[in-house]
């Protein structure tokens, strides 16, 4: 049986469930993330077809660049998902599922745009911009 990973936004309005191993964590520290989240993006990602989303329609989907958007939910607020236009995966946001999670940061992005009210005190690898 797939490994099953539950979660949803802070009202419940927007409910999702994964299947199978979820990737490491990236965080983004660019400043669109710290400007939607007031720190940094935190996400997973799955393809798609490992993904159902319930309350769906709670979804806004936010441009805050040409070839993606940020899914939050149209009723709390809480960031939720980072999808690419053409792309069959998605990002979900590692703070959105339910505990455990069993999640684990595995790199550090746009360290060089970080805020400068705090620091990086993991071990895993940090990249001024993306990893490519
Ligand atoms: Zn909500
Ligand atoms: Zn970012």
């Amino acid at each position: 049986m797939d490994m099953v990973h539950t979660g949803g936004c802070r009202c419940g309005a927007v409910r999702f469930e994964t299947r199978g191993v979820l990737r490491e964590v990236v965080a983004c520290h660019c400043s669109q993330c710290r400007r939607q989240t007031g720190l940094h993006y935190a996400a997973t990602n799955v393809s798609d077809d490992r993904l159902d989303v319930e309350g769906a329609d709670n979804v806004t989907l936010y441009r805050a660049s040409d070839g993606a958007g940020r899914g939050f939910c149209r009723v709390c607020g809480s960031a939720l998902f980072w999808k690419a236009d053409g792309r069959d995966d998605i990002s979900i946001m590692a703070g959105s599922f339910d505990q455990p999670s069993g999640l684990t940061i595995g790199v550090h992005i746009f360290c060089a745009d970080k805020a400068d009210f705090y620091e990086i005190s993991d071990d895993a690898p940090q990249f001024a911009g993306s990893t490519s």
